[in-house]
């Protein structure tokens, strides 16, 4: 492309075997963009067109309209003047139309969240020109009804007005259909499309008070600047929000002459996939409608046909469809147009060798001739996201680096969660059969609006169809069952991005949104009963089904063992329990970085002699309270380093401030008076006097154990001891004893003289020793900018980033919730520094104490425990600063496995 020395190019052109741009391009051309630069390059067959950068949608944010399309008119002018040859058409013209899309795409696939216009060019004229052209006024003036219903609703703004109102343009085809007795959109005649074209317009006259725009030009900018502002809708927001993508990347206008799925029935539109999206196998599917265009497939408008022949048997016999009617109504792309079926096998077998990722096509066939229309890495379930890893891997076309650095870490969740119960599920009552869109097990109560999503805790939400407006009820809901709509139909492929369990097409349903049921043969169910779905069958379940655990073997096992290959940073877990600690050995987790003993004294019987310690006068009294907790204790540490079996195991002494212990009830109190013999009043007094102003900040952590050295005496004792009990079954143990909101070395000094004094004793007592580090918790701001000097004490470290960030910014994490949000929303956070590490802030104060504490211990272990330990960015952190091990939950190990291998392996590519 020609362009002046010096000036920036804002709009790069694709098509005829070439282009401007590249599939590396993302940032600058959107991926939808990029992708079809690249598409074009490599031969296979796509409209021509031109990609405005998403730079300019920031230009546009930050000059407004005029001056940007002054910015690009000459480019863009140009640009569609080469369309124009291409093409053979011309761009306005009455006799020889150019239509265009104008469609949207950010550097990230965001389906369905912004908005695309198609047709555009056509007025009352060129719809004239364009019949005639073509022979084919019935498909000249579908297109004109077409273009003017995407045009009205995405740049005039002709939305549904409520929540409850129908779109404007549905509410009068559904009217015409019901006058003329038909119910799909390809019955209607020449002169009912006359008609509706009329209507339409007069609609947009009477609510916007414009004219229809009859200037291809007007209506081209006009399309062009709504694409920009559909970066900043409604929906758009909500999912980069969800995604954590930021505001400023802006998306891309991809303007493209138009290929023409409706021209007959030699023409149709789909949507394909190069492998199954939900389980991973190496399948081509997908689905098409004869005689359709653009997302007439997606939004469920007929039931869509499958591509393949295998698809459409497997299809019929969930649908219950016999092969003859098969044959004669829903035939497979692949035995009614064998050789555009074979064309676009081929094209999808190049496709995904050449992305050497599983690919999601879109497609159009105009007059016998196949399109591609974009191509993308598909969306997928996490089940499927690994399967597609390991199978690659194995066929050779990626290598184990490469297969690391696919998964998206969080998507492991999904197979970590729950399945139906086989005995439970053998009971259930099936009372529908769908599409198994989404896998996954999910119970819940109905409801039928997306904004009821969250009335109960549990709900599935049930709808004819979704769109994108009801992302967000989808969200919270734990499961999605639709009456209508395919395999790629909205809901089943943002179900299958959520990775949420989803059930499409069950055409047995009957609903009634005025009366809020749901009728399956004769059978009413209300809002709020419960029903259950197995999205890996398809079968709609009566009432609610019992889960369990999944089994995690096969593909997720092997990849968890890669990992190994290339993990430097060790990945412990929290845990406080046996139970905690053996599910966490059996996600991979290396030893406990964080023990809460607190947690140890809530129990039922434990709690009494809690509260007896803490309400005591006397140190007398404290230790005989304490020493009915020591057996307690003890057991729970000989189970927790049992279970651990060898591995390091660190606890940390008591942290919580005493007045979560003591009862603020009337009733508990007086119990507790009691117990003790001691008066009502003797309690109400000790529970007053532990109330303090800023617990967060107050009387607790080491304060506690340098106030009251018993209490750190007792849990020395109990940890030494079961150490030792274990040593003698044979069982090594080696514990790590942690103190903290240490922020003086002397807090730390007086804490580890009585752990080693009380050690010593119990050596002596028992004649036999163990060894044991004892180190520090690092989460008070002052901690570690003294670390040098308290790594000389000090056997280890442990940031505890959730006080530090608490700490660090201010902010009690109690009452963040209050501000947190709104913050997030004006862009004053990136995001919730509880959630995600703040590296620049938090994170230069973990930098500083590993620094420091090494320059004065060179091998100090550094660790990291806290919500941040299983958050993706955060253990890629942790690993680039050099951190020993992180600590999470349980199931959120494989996660932090999974990253702190992509982060090793980041760093050598
Ligand atoms: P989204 O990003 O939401 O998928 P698209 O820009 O891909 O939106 O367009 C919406 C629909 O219109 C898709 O089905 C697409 O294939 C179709 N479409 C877009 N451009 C053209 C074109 N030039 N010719 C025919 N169909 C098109
Ligand atoms: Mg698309
Ligand atoms: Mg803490």
């Amino acid at each position: 492309m020609e362009v002046l020395e010096g000036l920036k190019t804002r709009v790069y052109r694709f098509g005829n075997k070439t282009a401007d741009g590249n599939s590396k391009m993302r940032n600058l051309l959107g991926g939808k963009g990029a992708n079809l630069a690249e598409m074009s390059a490599i031969g296979i067959p796509v409209p021509p067109g031109f990609t405005i950068t998403t730079e300019v949608c920031t230009e546009y944010n930050a000059l407004g309209k005029e001056a940007v399309i002054e910015l690009i008119k000459d480019e863009v002018e140009k640009s569609i003047a080469s369309i124009e040859e291409q093409m053979g058409t011309i761009f306005g013209d009455k006799e020889n139309p150019l239509l265009i899309s104008v469609r949207s795409g950010a550097r990230v696939s965001m389906p369905g969240m912004m908005d695309t216009v198609l047709n555009l060019g056509l007025n009352d004229e060129a719809v004239l020109g364009l019949a005639k052209r073509t022979k084919n006024e019935k498909f000249a003036w579908d297109s004109y009804r077409r273009f003017i219903q995407m045009y009205g609703g995405v740049v005039l703004g002709m939305k549904p007005e409520s929540k409850d109102d129908i779109d404007p343009f549905e509410e009068i085809m559904e009217h015409l259909k019901h006058k003329r007795s038909i119910e799909l959109d390809t019955e209607f005649t020449i002169q009912d499309l006359q008609d509706l074209v009329y209507d339409f317009k007069d609609a947009i006259k009477k609510r916007t008070g414009q004219d229809f725009p009859t200037d291809p030009w007007d209506q081209l900018w006009g399309a062009i600047i709504a694409v920009f502002n559909s970066w900043n809708g409604d929906r758009a927001v909500y999912y980069r929000n969800m995604h954590g993508y930021p505001a400023d990347w802006g998306t891309a206008v991809n303007v493209q002459a138009m290929v023409y799925g409706n021209m007959g029935d030699n023409s149709g539109t789909g949507v394909c996939f190069t492998r199954d999206a939900g389980t991973g196998e190496n399948v081509f599917n997908g689905e098409y409608l004869i005689n359709a265009q653009g997302e007439d497939v997606v939004a469920g408008v007929r039931t869509p046909q499958q591509i393949t022949k295998l698809g459409s048997k497997r299809w019929a016999e969930l649908a219950k469809i016999e092969e003859n009617d098969r044959l004669n109504d829903f035939p497979s792309l692949e035995e009614l147009m064998p050789s555009i079926f074979d064309e676009l096998n081929r094209y999808q077998d190049i496709l995904e060798k050449h992305y050497r990722d599983m690919q999601d096509m879109e497609f159009t066939i105009q007059n016998g001739k196949l399109w591609i229309l974009q191509t993308r890495n598909g969306k997928r379930t996490g089940a499927a996201m690994v399967k597609i890893a390991m199978d690659l891997l194995r066929e050779g076309m990626i290598n184990e680096k490469e297969a690391i650095l696919m998964m998206e870490p969080n998507k492991l969740d999904e197979l970590l969660h729950p399945v139906f119960e086989p005995n439970a599920l053998k009971r259930a009552k099936t009372i529908a059969q769908g599409l198994p869109a989404s896998p996954g097990a999910a119970t819940g109560k109905i409801v039928f609006f997306a904004d009821d999503a969250d009335k109960y805790r549990n709900t599935i939400l049930v709808r004819m169809e979704t769109s994108p407006e009801d992302l967000k009820g989808m969200n919270i809901a734990k499961g999605i069952l639709t009456a209508r709509g395919g395999m790629t139909s909205h809901a089943a492929v943002v179900a299958r991005g959520m990775g949420k369990c989803c059930i499409s097409g069950a055409g047995a349903l009957k609903i009634n949104y005025k009366n809020r049921t749901l009728t399956v043969d004769g059978n009413v169910y209300h809002d709020g009963d419960w029903i259950s779905l197995n999205g890996s069958t398809g079968n709609v379940i009566e009432g609610k089904v019992e889960t369990m655990e999944p089994k995690l073997g096969g593909d997720f096992a092997e990849l968890m063992q890669l990992t190994n290959k290339y993990r430097k940073m060790k990945v412990r877990t929290n845990a406080d329990t046996p139970r905690d600690a053996k599910t966490a050995r059996s996600f991979g987790a290396e030893g406990i970085g964080l023990t809460r003993t607190e947690h140890m004294f809530f129990e039922l019987d434990r709690i009494k002699a809690m509260r007896e310690m803490i309400l005591a006068d006397t140190v007398k009294e404290r230790k005989q309270a304490l020493e009915e907790l020591l057996p307690m204790q003890r057991a729970d540490f000989e189970g927790i380093f049992e279970a651990m079996d060898g591995m390091s195991v660190t606890i940390r002494l008591l942290d919580p401030p005493l007045h979560e212990f003591v009862p603020h009830q009337l009733a508990t109190q007086k119990e507790l008076a009691e117990d003790m013999h001691i008066s009502l009043q003797a309690v109400k007094n000790k529970v007053a006097e532990l109330e303090e102003f800023n617990p967060m900040l107050g009387h607790r952590g080491c304060r506690l154990g340098n106030t009251y050295p018993e209490i750190t005496a007792m849990q020395t004792r109990a940890i030494i001891e079961a150490a030792l009990n274990l040593k003698e079954r044979g069982i090594v143990c080696k514990p790590e004893i942690m103190i903290p909101l240490v922020g003086t070395v002397r807090e730390f000094e007086v804490q580890d003289g009585i752990i080693r004094e009380t050690a010593e004793i119990i050596f002596k007592e028992r004649n036999e020793r163990i060894d044991f580090l004892v180190g520090t918790m690092i989460e008070v701001p002052r901690a570690a900018l003294m670390a040098d000097i308290i790594a000389k004490k000090a056997d280890f470290f442990s940031f505890g980033t959730n006080d530090l960030t608490q700490m660090t910014f201010g902010y009690s994490r109690d009452d963040a919730s209050k501000f947190l949000p709104i913050y997030i929303e004006k862009g004053i956070l990136k995001a919730d520094p509880f959630e995600v590490i703040d590296e620049e802030g938090v994170g230069q104060l973990v930098k500083i104490g590993t620094e420091r504490g090494r320059s004065t211990k060179p091998n100090l272990k550094v660790g990291l425990c806290g919500e941040h330990g299983g958050e993706p960015a955060s253990v890629e952190f942790c690993y680039n600063t050099g951190i020993d091990y992180v600590s999470c939950s349980p199931y959120r190990i494989p996660i932090a496995r999974l990253v702190a291998a992509q982060a090793a392996i980041k760093t050598t590519i």
